[in-house]
C-alpha cells in the first residue's frame, strides 16, 4: 500500500525552485551568489521570504534588502528553510477537497515555532533547520490523502480529530502511518536526512532521547498539541517530561517557551499566509499550565507526606508493644540509652522505676489468660495516665513495666512509684468477661535514679536497671505492693 501511494502520478511535488536549491545545497563547494540567483528568479517567493526576514520574527537590527545580503546575514539555512518552507504552504494548497488544511498547518505552525524556539533556548540544533523540519513533520498526510482519496478521509475520520491516535489508526487500516510516508516522500524529494528524521519520528515521544533535532520537533510537536488542544493535559505531562528530561529545562523556562510559542505563530502565521482556525488565547493555556503544575507539585507534596506518614507509622510501629500499646522493650532500651547520656552530660538527675504484678502466674490460672491480658492492658493504661507527661512507661517484659522519669531525684522518682502502686491498689480491676466483679492486682515498684553526686558510681545505664530491678526484688521480699528505693549510702555503708 505505501509503494502504491509512493508510485501514485499526481504526488504532491516540489516547485522547481525548492528542488534546483536542495541539489545545489548538496554541493559543499556551493557559491552563496548562485543560491541568490536561483531564488531571486523567483519573484514572488523573493518577494516572500525578504518579508520574513525583515519582520520582527527574525528581528534583524538593519533592513535586507536583497536575498543576496539575507544569504549574508542569516547563512544559508535560513534561506533554505524559507524558500522550503514557503514551497510546502504552496504546494499543501493542492491538497484541497475534504482534506482538513486548517488543522494541517494549525499543527505544523504552532510545532514549528515552538520547534525553533527551544533550538534557540536550548542551541540543540539549527532553529531554522528544525523550524523546517516540524512544518514539514505531516507531509506524509498530503501524500495519503493525494494517492488515497476517500479511504484516506475515512481512516482520519476514525481518529476522530485526534492527530495523536492517528498513527495507530492509519497503520491498522493501511499498514503504516503518515509519519512513515512523509519520510519516505522526503526521500524522493531528496531532503537531507537530518530533516527526515524528525518526520519519521515525530510521533514517537520515546524517541526524542536520541538525536536533538528529533527530540525538538517532538517537543514542538507536544507543545502545539498543548496549546491548540481543549484537552491539554495529557500534552502538559508529555511536555513536562521531556522539557524537564532532555532538555532540562526549569517550569518557568517551559512557561516562557509556550508563551513565545503563541506570539511566534500569531506573527508566522501572516508571513506564509496559512490559516489556522482560532487562535488559542496565551492567557487561558498559561493559567492551565500553571493549575497542572502547582497541582503536580501539590501531588508531590502529598505523596511525600504520605509517605512521611506511613514511615513514621511503622517507626511508631516498631517501637509499641502490640498488647497494650504503650512503648516496647525496644522503645524502652533507646529512651532510656538517650535519657542517660542527657544526665550524664548535663549533670542532671534521671528516675528509673521498675514495676512488677504481683502473683500474676494465679492471676492467669484463675481468671484465664485472656483475663490476664486485660489486666496487663489496664495496668499499662493506670500507669500511662498516672504518669503523665513526667515520664515514659514501657512494657519491659511479661508482666513487668518501666517508667523513665528524665530529671527525677531519687525522692521524685519514690513518690511518684508511690503514687503508681495506688494507682494500681486504689481502684478494682473489672473484667468483660469474668464471673468476678472484679479482680484484685496489685504490683511492686522497685526505684533507683542517677544523680550528680552518686554519677561516678554509677558509670552505665545497665547499672541503674540493675539497681531499679535489686529495689524491686527487695519490694517483693517484703511482702508485694510496695515501693523500694535503691539508697546509695545504705550500700556504701
Ligand atoms: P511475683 O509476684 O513473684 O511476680 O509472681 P508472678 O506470678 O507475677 O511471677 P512469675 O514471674 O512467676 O509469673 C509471671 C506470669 O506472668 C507468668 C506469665 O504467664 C504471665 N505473663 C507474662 N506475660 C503475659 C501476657 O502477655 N499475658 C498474660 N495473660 N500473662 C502473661
Ligand atoms: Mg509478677
Ligand atoms: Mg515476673
Amino acid at each position: 500500500m505505501l509503494e502504491k501511494v509512493l508510485a501514485c502520478p499526481n504526488l504532491p511535488t516540489l516547485p522547481t525552485v525548492a528542488v534546483d536549491l536542495l541539489k545545489l545545497t548538496r554541493d559543499p563547494e556551493v557559491d552563496l551568489a548562485d543560491i541568490g540567483r536561483l531564488v531571486e528568479k523567483d519573484v514572488a517567493l523573493s518577494g516572500k521570504i525578504l518579508r520574513t526576514v525583515n519582520s520582527s520574527y527574525y528581528g534583524l537590527s538593519q533592513p535586507c534588502p536583497t536575498i543576496n545580503r539575507a544569504l549574508a546575514y542569516l547563512g544559508l539555512n535560513t534561506v533554505k528553510s524559507l524558500v522550503l518552507g514557503f514551497s510546502l504552504v504552496d504546494l499543501s494548497r493542492q491538497c484541497k477537497d475534504g482534506f482538513d488544511l486548517i488543522n494541517y498547518w494549525r499543527r505544523g505552525l504552532f510545532s514549528a515555532a515552538a520547534a525553533r524556539r527551544i533550538a534557540q533556548v536550548t542551541d540543540s540544533c539549527d532553529p531554522d533547520e528544525t523550524f523546517l523540519a516540524a512544518l514539514m513533520q505531516d507531509i506524509g498526510m498530503l501524500a495519503m490523502h493525494t494517492a488515497l482519496g476517500k479511504q484516506y478521509q475515512q481512516v482520519v475520520a476514525q481518529a476522530g480529530g485526534d492527530h495523536a491516535q492517528l498513527p495507530r489508526h492509519e497503520t491498522v487500516c493501511l499498514g503504516f502511518s503518515h509519519p512513515e510516508a512523509g519520510a519516505r516522500l522526503g526521500e524522493r524529494w531528496r531532503l537531507p536526512k537530518n530533516l527526515v528524521n524528525p518526520i519519521r519520528l515525530h510521533h514517537r515521544s520515546a524517541a526524542a532521547a536520541g538525536d536533538p533535532m528529533v527530540a525538538t520537533v517532538v517537543l514542538g510537536f507536544q507543545i502545539s498539541n498543548l496549546v491548540t488542544s481543549s484537552q491539554p493535559q495529557s500534552a502538559l505531562q508529555i511536555v513536562d517530561r521531556i522539557a524537564k528530561n532532555v532538555f532540562d529545562l526549569n517550569a518557568g523556562e517551559r512557561r516562557a517557551l509556550i508563551f513565545s510559542t503563541l506570539e511566534d505563530a500569531r506573527e508566522l502565521c501572516g508571513l506564509l499566509e496559512v490559516e489556522v482556525g482560532e487562535f488559542p488565547d496565551a492567557a487561558a493555556i498559561l493559567a492551565e499550565a500553571d493549575d497542572a503544575l502547582i497541582k503536580h507539585q501539590f501531588d508531590v507534596r502529598r505523596e511525600a507526606e504520605q509517605l512521611r506518614q506511613t514511615r513514621d507509622a511503622l517507626a511508631r510501629q516498631a517501637l509499641t508493644d502490640d498488647l497494650t500499646g504503650i512503648g516496647n522493650r525496644k522503645k524502652f532500651d533507646s529512651e532510656l540509652g538517650a535519657r542517660f547520656d542527657q544526665a550524664k552530660t548535663w549533670k542532671g538527675c534521671l528516675g528509673l522505676i521498675i514495676a512488677d504484678a504481683d502473683k500474676f502466674k494465679m492471676l492467669n490460672d484463675t481468671f484465664g489468660h485472656q483475663a490476664g491480658d486485660e489486666v496487663l492492658r489496664e495496668i499499662a493504661r493506670r500507669l500511662a495516665q498516672t504518669t503523665g507527661n513526667e515520664g515514659i512507661v514501657c512494657r519491659y517484659g511479661g508482666e513487668e513495666f518501666a517508667v523513665i522519669l528524665p530529671g527525677a531525684t531519687r525522692t521524685d522518682a519514690a513518690r511518684i512509684a508511690e503514687r503508681l502502686r495506688k494507682a494500681i491498689e486504689g481502684q478494682p480491676f473489672r473484667l468483660t468477661d469474668a464471673a468476678a466483679e472484679s479482680v484484685p492486682v496489685t504490683a511492686s515498684f522497685g526505684v533507683a535514679a542517677l544523680e550528680p553526686a552518686v554519677s561516678m558510681t554509677l558509670p552505665r545505664r545497665q547499672l541503674l536497671i540493675q539497681l531499679a530491678d535489686n529495689s524491686l526484688y527487695a519490694a517483693k521480699r517484703a511482702g508485694r505492693n510496695c515501693v523500694r528505693v535503691f539508697n546509695p549510702k545504705v550500700t556504701a555503708a
